[in-house]
């Protein structure tokens, strides 16, 4: 499919005058269409609840319009809680997967009456000293262990993953909640990341319901939901075919008709906890090319650099690029588009087909609205840029301001020495 910039050239002209690059920017109207068309693929279910995975861009501004879209929060730490709590997101609407979970969290999660799920079975003896507050709705993770196979092929290896716990301890734990009062189950598993395959999420719901129905007659729980988690992937190449939310949504309905309504568990609720599907092609990184180096390859230099986008230079993920006003000019050169950084895997594309780019250029990075800024990093000293808000009425919005030395230095107590520095 071909991949369209939500940004024209005087746009992006426009928003410079005020706003320099480089920065991430996000299209309010597109966030709200399909926030819209999730909810609908899912509203067979009456108890459907997508939890935004607030990891994947935590940005006050993109949280409240996700609530105000009836989204709620997963969160996996402190701070995670600390910011769904004040964008209005409260109890109930947010659920905190976490692992490898502090104490203090632990304790917040309660205080903040959030859905708790449990990664590992010795957290409960953990939860019960440190926080002790059983209540009546809690969850587990689980992890199949083995391969997860989709059509023949090795989607992911969640016996390789850090997370949950086996079929064995989830039993154990559903028995220990259970005897601790907790009245309210819910069952959580993420076996496969960024799939672009509409089956993924049918298949992962089919495991889960055979398993809610196992569990529930083993244990005599209430089984309330079943927490599919995130892994539903975008079309970060053009070749690929991007997800249908809605044969996705049908995909899982038909698991449940035929595994747990026959079974009499026809009041589960089904959550999500999606991140990339959500807010991923909705934002861009929109960087300036400041110079060219011509060596034994092709350099584009850009005003960013992976610590604004850190996919390309840690997985080596694909993020399509374009040159703005030369949408349409032939591809008929070939760049390592780079930024500054003193690491040599600092490249948001190597040996890419483009236009000339020129000095000056604007160059559109698609994709990065999820996992994109919130993966930034201060090495190199090199600072988090801006965020921006395109907004329904096509005004744009300063959602969050790039920093500046003296965030980067505000750690530092050296009373007096900074002062000068702006
Ligand atoms: C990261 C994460 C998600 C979101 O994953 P996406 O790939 O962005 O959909 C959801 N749940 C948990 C527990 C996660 O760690």
């Amino acid at each position: 499919m071909e991949k369209k910039p939500f940004l024209t050239l005087q746009q992006v002209q426009e928003i410079t005058k005020t706003y320099p690059t480089p920065f991430h920017i996000y299209d309010e109207k597109a966030i709200r269409e399909n926030a819209r068309k999730v909810k609908e693929a899912f509203a067979w279910n009456p108890g459907y609840k997508e939890y935004f995975a607030v990891k994947a861009t935590p940005t006050p501004r993109l949280i409240q319009i996700l609530h105000e879209e009836g989204f709620g929060c997963d969160c996996s730490s402190l701070p995670e809680l600390q910011l769904s709590d004040v964008c209005g997101v409260k109890e109930h609407d947010i659920m905190f997967s976490s692992n490898v979970t502090p104490a203090e969290d632990y304790k917040l999660a309660s205080d903040l009456n959030t859905i708790i799920n449990f990664d590992d079975i010795t957290h409960l003896d953990f939860y019960d000293k440190v926080v002790g507050d059983w209540k009546e709705t809690m969850s587990c993770r689980f992890n199949p262990g083995g391969d997860f196979v989709l059509n023949n092929s090795i989607m992911d290896t969640p016996q390789e993953a850090k997370y949950g716990m086996t079929r064995e301890q989830l039993v154990e734990a559903f028995k220990y909640m259970k005897q601790k009062g907790v009245k309210h189950f819910g069952i959580h598993a993420f076996l496969a990341s960024n799939t672009v395959a509409n089956a993924y999420y049918p298949a992962l719901a089919r495991i889960l319901f055979q398993l809610a129905v196992d569990v529930q007659k083993e244990t005599g729980v209430h089984i309330a939901f079943i927490n599919l988690s995130g892994g539903v992937g975008i079309p970060y190449r053009p070749s690929q075919e991007p997800n249908d939310i809605m044969a996705i949504g049908e995909g899982v309905h038909q698991a449940y008709d035929e595994v747990l309504v026959p079974a009499g568990m026809d009041d589960v609720a089904i959550y999500t906890e999606m991140g990339r599907f959500i807010l991923g092609p909705y934002g861009a990184l929109v960087a300036q090319c400041i110079h060219q180096k011509h060596t034994y390859k092709e350099y584009a230099g850009l005003d960013a650099c992976a610590a604004n986008l850190m996919r390309p230079a840690m997985y080596g993920a694909y993020h399509h690029i374009t040159v703005l006003g030369k949408e349409n000019a032939l591809c008929d050169h070939t760049y390592d588009v780079t930024g500054g950084l003193c690491e040599n895997n600092d490249k948001f594309a190597v040996d890419r087909n483009l236009p000339q780019i020129d000095i000056g250029d604007y160059v559109y990075i698609h994709d990065t609205g999820a996992h994109g800024f919130s993966m930034g990093y201060n090495y190199n000293a090199k600072l988090r840029s801006a965020e921006l808000l395109l907004c329904e009425d096509g005004s744009v919005e300063m959602i969050r301001r790039a920093e500046t030395p003296k965030d980067y230095f505000a750690t530092f107590d050296f009373t007096g020495l900074f002062d000068n520095i702006k």
